[in-house]
């Protein structure tokens, strides 16, 4: 999935919004598989927004400027909310049985032949369709009724466009606690979607009919579809963000951040996991850091293939670019010293780091750059005027589609 930015400007060019709308619920629908890009902030919503307005009519790609909005009304909702979008927002998650992540899950061995086969692809590209999303997440919290939490980290380890926002508040969503109800869908409506025909699974009968089929009388799911899955059904999903982080280290070695490469005098724009815009700052002579900060994947951690990714699309697209794996307070130090080595003998070099030495740091606003230290700048938002907290999607899209006309 690495591309250099002008391959990803010619599809956004090239693209026909016309049977987006019609189409985007199959999962062969006119979809853009842009997400890794725009999540990674290599790819600017406004610049979709305007490439889309030139080419085409309002009818035709006012559909996907909805999903766009969505998106950024999760960005909106995390904003505002913080880290309460990982905790159940607007009502508690009802009938828990499971606490942690079901196998059948996390093995890919659910029985359904289109989520079973959404898994391994989930692995293997680190992409998914919306509507696999939708179907994982609620077999895992309102089929295995699993907390959400569990699920909603183990399918962000794995995802290129990994974004807490989309993430954790869509699992929300699906888990009936920023929503008012619980997403379902029979094998019907899978085998519509996904084009499958498969039969005679726990999910194959009327909406009406799935309790009864699927569970016992204590709410525990039938024996005779469990037959196939381990026991006890769930365990703890982890993922050793220091060993991740190491590896990435032994790897990458060459372009890891090099004092003597650093320009004194120079400001620095620090990238992250989340801004890796090419454009930014492009025509200035400027020290490049992506910075990956190990605070930061403790919290939200993701897998090594999904790393790689990352530094794979800065390396490709941001010139000269640095990587220093640490937190920003321990960035700071080293931009402070090197900032001041070419004026300063090294024996007065300690006392002289936190005092004097003041270099230009550029980095985007973001929650995950709150503690950054420097000039804050802002990120591209497709409706900057809509930018408070809106508890639905709907009164958010009420006003951005007006801005839209
Ligand atoms: C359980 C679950 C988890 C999700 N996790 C993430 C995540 O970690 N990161 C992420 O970027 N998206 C996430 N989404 C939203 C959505 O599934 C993806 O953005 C979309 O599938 C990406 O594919 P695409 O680029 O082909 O989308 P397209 O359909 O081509 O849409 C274009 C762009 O609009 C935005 N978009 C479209 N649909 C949505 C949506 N429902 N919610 C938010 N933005 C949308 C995306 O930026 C996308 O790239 C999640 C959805 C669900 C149901």
């Amino acid at each position: 999935m690495n591309i250099t930015y002008a391959a990803l400007l010619e599809q956004v060019k090239s693209y026909q919004p016309g049977k987006y709308h019609a189409t985007r619920n199959y999962i062969n629908g006119a979809v853009t598989s842009w997400s890794p890009y725009i999540s990674r902030g290599l790819l600017s919503p406004v610049l979709v927004m305007e490439q889309l307005k030139e080419q085409h009519s309002y009818q035709e790609w006012i559909g996907f400027m909805q999903q766009m909005a969505w998106r950024e009304y999760f960005q909106r909702v995390w904003q505002h909310q913080g880290d309460l979008i990982l905790q159940d927002l607007k009502a508690p998650q009802t009938n828990v049985l499971l606490e942690q992540l079901p196998l059948p899950i996390q093995h890919a061995n659910i029985g359904i032949n289109a989520i079973d086969n959404a898994i391994a692809q989930l692995y293997d590209t680190g992409y998914l369709h919306n509507h696999l999303r939708m179907y994982l997440s609620m077999l895992h919290s309102n089929i295995f009724k699993a907390a959400w939490l569990p699920g909603a980290k183990w399918m962000y380890a794995h995802l290129l466009d990994h974004d807490p926002a989309a993430n954790f508040l869509s699992w929300q969503w699906v888990a009936g606690t920023f929503s008012s109800k619980k997403y379902i869908a029979n094998q019907e409506n899978i085998n519509k979607y996904t084009n499958t025909k498969q039969e005679d699974t726990f999910l194959d009968t009327e909406y009406e009919n799935l309790t009864e089929a699927i569970y016992n009388l204590d709410g525990q799911i039938k024996s005779n579809h469990t037959v196939n899955w381990p026991a006890p059904l769930d365990q703890h999903f982890d993922i050793d963000t220091t060993t991740i982080l190491n590896n990435i280290n032994e790897k990458n070695l060459l372009q890891e951040l090099d004092i003597n490469q650093v320009t004194p005098n120079q400001p620095f724009c620090i990238y992250n996991s989340f801004n890796l815009d090419s454009l930014w700052h492009a025509d200035e002579s400027v020290n490049r850091i992506l910075l990956l900060e190990p605070n930061h994947f403790e919290q939200f951690p993701i897998s090594e293939k999904v790393l790689q990714f990352v530094i794979d699309l800065a390396m490709t697209n941001i010139p000269d670019i640095q990587i220093f794996i640490g937190n920003f307070e321990d960035l700071i130090q080293v931009i402070k010293t090197t900032s001041i080595t070419s004026n300063v003998s090294a024996e007065n070099l300690v006392d002289v780091v936190s005092e004097n030495s003041k270099p230009i740091i550029y980095f985007k606003e973001h929650p995950t750059t709150k503690h950054y230290q420097g000039i804050r700048e802002e990120r591209d938002w497709l409706f900057s005027q809509v930018d408070g907290y809106y508890p639905s999607f709907f009164g958010y899209w009420k006003k951005c589609e007006r801005l839209l006309k």
